[in-house]
């Protein structure tokens, strides 16, 4: 049985080469009606094979700076020199549809999210070894060996952050991994304290037994 109550907000993050991109495609493909991907904004170029609106809004600093202004972002935060951001009306719209939307963001905008959220879920996704990241960023071939250095080192200050996050998966096989990710997304439905409302109606039905 699937417990279904108003949709759970899910934060992914993990190091950048950790397969977060993939992870989140492959769940989407498998569970399309079930779950929606937030969409963020960003000041970096697109990456070639990159469409504005599929992957990322792309927009420049001042269309960003006025997103900023108009409380238009969830979160934003800065990575490598870009801003990055979460529009809030999508997510909105989503949770309150029932969908479980996932937000793909790194750990200060995570950190946010949480404060401002605090049932989000947050999931950390790990590849098994640094050398394996190293590998894999090289492999991607979209950045610069300066660029991938940023993002190495980067990736170990987001190492310190993981304390926080409720659950780390370990992306070593991926299909596995999507089931993971899968599963904890779904076990949450059942936590007593998003059953509120049902429990809320259930005593109340009980009070007509009542003698
Ligand atoms: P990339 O440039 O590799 O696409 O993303 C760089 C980092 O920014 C990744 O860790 C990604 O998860 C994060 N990121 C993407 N969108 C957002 C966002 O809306 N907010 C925040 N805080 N981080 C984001």
């Amino acid at each position: 049985m699937t417990q279904r109550n108003k949709g759970i907000l899910t934060v992914v993050s993990g190091f950048s080469g950790a397969g977060k991109g993939t992870i989140m495609k492959e769940l989407m493909k498998k569970y399309s009606e079930q779950y929606a991907l937030s969409v963020s904004a960003t000041t970096r170029a697109p990456r070639c094979g990159e469409t504005d609106g599929v992957e990322y809004f792309f927009k420049s600093r001042e269309e960003f700076e006025q997103m900023i202004a108009d409380e238009a972002l969830i979160e934003y935060a800065q990575y490598v020199g870009n801003y990055y951001g979460t529009p809030k009306a999508y997510v909105e719209e989503q949770l309150n549809a029932g969908k479980d939307v996932i937000l793909e963001i790194e750990i200060q905008g995570a950190l946010k999210v949480k404060k401002r959220f605090p049932d989000t879920l947050l999931l950390f996704v790990t590849p098994p070894s640094a050398d394996e990241l190293k590998k894999r960023l090289i492999g991607r071939g979209t950045e610069t060996m300066d660029v991938i250095e940023s993002r190495l080192a980067r990736a170990l200050e987001e190492a310190e952050g993981i304390e926080e996050y409720d659950y780390l998966v370990n992306n070593d096989v991926l299909d596995e991994c999507v089931e993971e990710v899968h599963e904890l997304i779904q076990n949450e439905h059942y936590r007593v304290s998003r059953n509120i409302e049902a429990i809320n109606t259930m005593r109340d039905e009980l009070k007509g037994f009542k003698r």
